[in-house]
């Protein structure tokens, strides 16, 4: 399948491409740049990679950024037309997402659905269980430190108010869960980053794809997610269960 624009997107405004901007960000999957002429912008650019436990597994699978910068931006217009706010303005091309420059919140914050990975690893739940009602868990972003996991006080202490990262967090997951489950799809857990724009406003930042989420299919129960690529290491199977993720928010939202 030749991957095309999402629709509303228009593939010839490659102008916009920030060939000869440097990068602020280089990070293991995505790298920011400044966009010129445009303080408050950046353009950020997905790359064919893809990595696993903390960069210790990595591939470099064609296609992957442009799936990945084509559902994530999908996700943020259907965010966006439901009144919640995120950094992406515009797709310039299939792997560039132009973005509102944020200062970013160093907290990962995950919401979970159903019992799976690292939940199962360190509390005494089985996978598969459900989790009604959903809870909201803070990471710190930070490598170094092994991204430990937070308490809501410990982020009030960092100087974050975790509230509105909370609320926006359960509204997210309400969205993309009712999106998920047309697709026949369960929105297992995902993970949001958040950021600050120049007038101290607060956004979702980062990526919205199935490398930061877990899908399983209804039926099957078969990961469409970077779990292939954590449990086999397949860069074919791994791509083509993004692509069919893709196709079923185009046809969706
Ligand atoms: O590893 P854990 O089970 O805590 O991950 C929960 C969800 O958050 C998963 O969907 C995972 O892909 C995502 N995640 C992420 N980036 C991280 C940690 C987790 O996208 N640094």
């Amino acid at each position: 399948m030749e991957i095309q624009a999402n629709p509303n997107n228009n593939p010839n405004k490659l102008h916009r491409i920030i060939i000869n901007h440097p990068a602020i960000n280089v990070g293991k999957v995505k790298s920011v740049y400044e966009v010129g002429g445009e303080a408050d912008k950046v353009m950020i650019e997905y790359h064919d990679k893809v990595t696993a436990f903390d960069g210790k597994k990595t591939s470099e699978p064609s296609e992957k950024g442009k799936v990945c910068c084509l559902i994530s931006s999908l996700l943020f217009e259907h965010l966006g037309k439901r009144g919640i706010k995120s950094h992406y303005i515009d797709c310039p091309s299939l792997n560039t997402m132009l973005c509102k420059k944020l200062t970013i919140v160093p907290v990962e914050v995950i919401v979970r659905n159903i019992a799976a990975g690292s939940i199962v690893k360190n509390t005494t739940m089985k996978e598969g269980t459900l989790i009604t009602p959903p809870i909201v868990e803070y990471f710190l972003k930070d490598d170094s430190k092994g991204d430990p996991l937070l308490t809501f006080d410990r982020v009030r202490l960092m100087g974050v108010d975790p509230e509105p990262m909370r609320k926006i967090a359960l509204d997210v997951n309400f969205e993309l869960q009712s999106l998920f489950t047309l697709m026949g799809i369960d929105l297992v857990d995902f993970k949001l980053e958040f950021g600050y724009d120049a007038h101290g406003d607060l956004y979702l930042g980062d990526e919205i794809s199935p490398d930061s989420m877990r899908l399983w299919e209804k039926n099957s129960g078969m990961s469409k997610d970077k779990d292939i690529f954590r449990k086999y290491g397949s860069d074919e199977a791994l791509v083509s269960a993004y692509k069919d993720i893709l196709t079923g928010l185009r046809q969706f939202t």
